[in-house]
């Protein structure tokens, strides 16, 4: 049941979207004394960055790498939120997976040298970051649309009650910023504004990077491939999964590979079980017959995620995005509106590099806006 009407309390300054770069945002402004609110459509925090496993784990359904020696906006915040980095387990030879009929044979694949995960996943920034902003992060509240109205945004917010019943609200804001997925913001802007039409424009065309995948993470009771000295690296030609890797814990537990699948999100749906059957036989290729066996499996297939992916991303083409047109990075509507999220940075578009010097770049201009 849905019903409509009542209006939430007001706050200066809203951000769309709890995943890194909305909350890293709210955090800059609460430092800087700036009350935020947060609205975002799942029950938990992240977005693409979650958990393999209990939150714990080093293991991650989305993001795995940081590149420190070329991300100076990462290493910051890593230092800053008091997160240490590891190398990317990379020593002995990888595995050429050529045919589906032959097994996997031992090579050397190109060095990671410089690859760094964060001790505790990628989810610890996330973590980290629930439990320093002090401000509401408002869960299950779904934006579906902002007017301009007397000078102020109002949002059109559909959220569930305790009694677990649609409902309708609006929330009226000065200051409003997206921090979701390009073309998930560009279908909540108002379409009948003409100031806007550029950036509406560029965002209904900008793919939010890693939409059409799935990363798939295989549990083991040990890295069995270390103790025969490989790597964990697979180079596949055949699939399912075309790239595998190393994704066990700093000091190898617990033991766990992560790959990418190249197949096609549709097919991947229809295969259901098949994949996982799949996956276990190129493991079997890979590592042998006798190799133990994993005690999970996890895939998770970004390209169904409905508060990251849209169907145009779906089948999209699944490369890194270009660095997107100036209007993206500018504030619109005389300084009351911000587009922000990875894919909209200059630098490090895609990664969380970006997420996060967007998110610095807009909380600055926010802070330099309400001091002036
Ligand atoms: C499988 C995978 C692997 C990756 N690997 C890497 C890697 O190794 N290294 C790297 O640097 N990056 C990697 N990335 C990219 C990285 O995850 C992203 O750059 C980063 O997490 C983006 O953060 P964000 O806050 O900009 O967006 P998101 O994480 O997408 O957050 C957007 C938030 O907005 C919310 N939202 C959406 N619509 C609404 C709405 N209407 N109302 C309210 N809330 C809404 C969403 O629920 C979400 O919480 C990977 C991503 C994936 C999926």
């Amino acid at each position: 049941m849905t019903s409509a009407g009542t209006t939430e309390p007001g706050s200066s300054t809203t951000i769309i979207g709890a995943g890194l770069c909305g909350l890293a945002i709210a955090y800059r402004l609460q430092q800087a004394g700036i009350s935020t609110t947060v609205l975002e459509a799942n029950d938990f925090a992240g977005g693409r960055i979650q958990p393999a496993g209990d939150h714990d784990s080093h293991q991650d359904l989305g993001p795995t790498w940081v590149w420190p020696y070329a991300q100076p906006v990462v290493s910051q915040w890593v230092n800053e939120l008091g997160l240490t980095l590891f190398d990317q387990f990379d020593s002995g030879n990888g595995l050429f997976d050529r045919s589906a009929n032959e097994s996997a044979t031992p090579h050397p694949l190109p060095s990671q040298h410089g690859i760094a995960r964060i001790t505790g996943g990628t989810h610890s920034l996330i973590k980290k970051l629930v439990s320093n902003v002090a401000v509401p992060v408002k869960y299950n509240h779904v934006v579906t649309d902002c007017t301009p109205q007397d000078g102020r945004w109002h949002l059109q917010i559909k959220h569930s009650t305790e009694s677990e019943s649609q409902v309708t609200s609006t929330q009226i804001t000065d200051h409003l910023i997206f921090a979701t997925p390009p073309r998930l913001t560009a279908a909540m802007l108002p379409p009948n504004i003409t100031s806007l039409a550029e950036v509406r424009r560029t965002l209904e065309v900008a793919e939010t990077w890693m939409a059409p995948h799935a990363k798939i993470v295989v549990f083991y009771n040990t890295a069995f491939w270390r103790e025969a000295g490989l790597s964990g690296r697979v180079a596949s030609q055949v699939g399912p999964l075309t790239e595998i890797h190393d994704h066990s814990g700093p000091d190898g537990t617990p033991a766990a590979l992560f790959g990418f699948s190249g197949v096609p999100a549709n097919i991947r749906a229809e295969a259901g079980e098949h994949f996982v059957e799949a996956i276990q036989q190129q493991l079997a290729r890979c590592f042998g017959n006798d190799a133990p066996a994993p005690n999970k499996i996890i895939v998770k297939d970004w390209a169904f995620e409905q508060w990251t992916t849209t169907e145009a991303d779906r089948n999209g083409s699944g490369l890194h995005p270009p660095v997107l047109q100036e209007t993206v990075r500018q504030p619109h509507c005389d300084n009351s509106l911000w587009f922000a999220g990875s894919e909209t940075a200059a630098t490090g578009a895609g990664l969380i590099e970006g997420a996060l010097v967007r998110a610095d770049e807009v909380a600055q201009q926010l802070i330099k806006l309400s001091r002036a």
